[in-house]
């Protein structure tokens, strides 16, 4: 196992700032329901706040992850490539070998107070979800949200973890000095999807209601739909299911993202499809040919589809407030799989 880098990208070589010893490391395991067989290895960082290479495809440019590793353990997670920068298995490893960075919150308000720091926008939630399992046991985010919030420092968070509500005061008390972004991810509502494919995550509509009670707080949150996933969650009933949901719950806006599958994620993903849906393998193969992403085509359409239904329901920005228009439920029945939204 390699502890020598801790940030977020590949190793940078020994003048890395995040450089740390392996006697920084102490391993931990708890023998509790909630976490049996998971392993935590909590480490002192060097630094914790990561600027996103240049040719990053993501908006923001600093980032804190006082997690590595996820014990939701999605399987198309593209965060799972991290793992092996610490020479440490990139499947069942990243779902059950947590690091924890332990002096997250004090690390972040040193820096915050450096003279080279100049309030920058700084985003969470964007490696590994920090309101994962273990931030119920180590509680790094108070401390983290306090010192953004004492030195009035914009950011944002986008999580699956309904443990965020934990944190609803202090997120209000940080929303009333700076921008405070809320993001909840939610690609679908199938629940029978979901049990497979975010085996630890809580349910779709319990991270709805996480949308619903920021919302009745006067904390605006945004739904990542993401990700969707071709012919497993793209049909048009299943489409529109989950905007109708994301609209009922107060949504100010739903963003919709394709599945896309970089080293790491993709043998995971493509190991469980073959298991539980091994007629769409030669499918997927075809869709992900050019590498990572599925075409332009493909992610047109379903960002096309998923806008019609936010306008239909009367999702978006410009809306937030707004009466909703939730028509009453139809009647679907499953469409087979041949029938779902997809030329291939
Ligand atoms: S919640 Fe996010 S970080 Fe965690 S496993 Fe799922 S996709 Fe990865």
């Amino acid at each position: 196992m390699r502890w020598e880098n801790l940030s977020d990208g590949p190793r940078r070589g020994a003048a890395d700032p995040a450089l740390f010893g392996a006697d920084a490391v102490t391993t931990r395991t708890f023998d509790t329901p909630e976490f049996r067989g998971i392993t935590f290895h909590e480490i002192r960082a060097r630094s914790i706040v990561n600027r996103v290479p240049g040719a990053s495809r993501m908006p923001f440019e600093w980032t804190v992850n006082p997690y590595r590793g996820c014990t939701h353990a999605c399987v198309y997670c593209f965060a799972r490539k991290t793992h092996s920068y610490l020479d440490l298995d990139t499947g069942l490893g990243f779902d059950s070998q947590i690091v924890v960075k332990v002096n997250a919150p004090e690390l972040l308000r040193r820096r915050l107070a450096s003279p080279s720091w100049h309030g920058e926008h700084i985003a969470m939630g964007t490696n590994v979800d920090c309101y994962q399992r273990a931030e119920g046991r180590y509680a790094l985010m108070p401390g983290i949200i306090e010192a953004l919030r004492d030195r009035a420092n914009p950011f944002s968070i986008l999580t699956k973890g309904t443990l965020i509500l934990r944190d609803l005061d202090l997120l209000r008390q940080a929303a009333a000095v700076t921008d405070v972004g809320i993001s909840v991810s939610v690609g679908f509502v199938d629940e029978q999807l979901w049990r497979t494919v975010e085996p630890g995550t809580p349910a779709p509509g319990r991270r709805l209601e996480v949308v619903r009670t920021l919302s009745g707080h006067g904390i605006g949150c945004g739904v990542l739909m993401a990700p969707v996933i071709p012919f497993l969650g793209d049909h048009p009933d299943q489409l529109r299911a989950t905007v109708r949901a994301i609209a009922e719950a107060g949504a100010t806006s739903v963003t919709p993202l394709v599945l896309h599958l970089r080293p790491g994620a993709r043998e995971w993903f493509m190991a469980w499809l073959a298991e539980h849906h091994p007629h769409l393998v030669r499918r997927y193969e075809r869709l992900y040919a050019e590498g990572a992403y599925a075409p332009k085509w493909y992610q047109r359409r379903i960002t096309r589809h998923v806008h019609d239904l936010a306008r239909e329901f009367g999702i978006g920005p410009s809306r937030a407030g707004a009466a909703r228009r939730i028509p009453e439920p139809r009647e679907t029945t499953p469409a087979p799989a041949a029938t779902q939204l997809t030329l291939l």
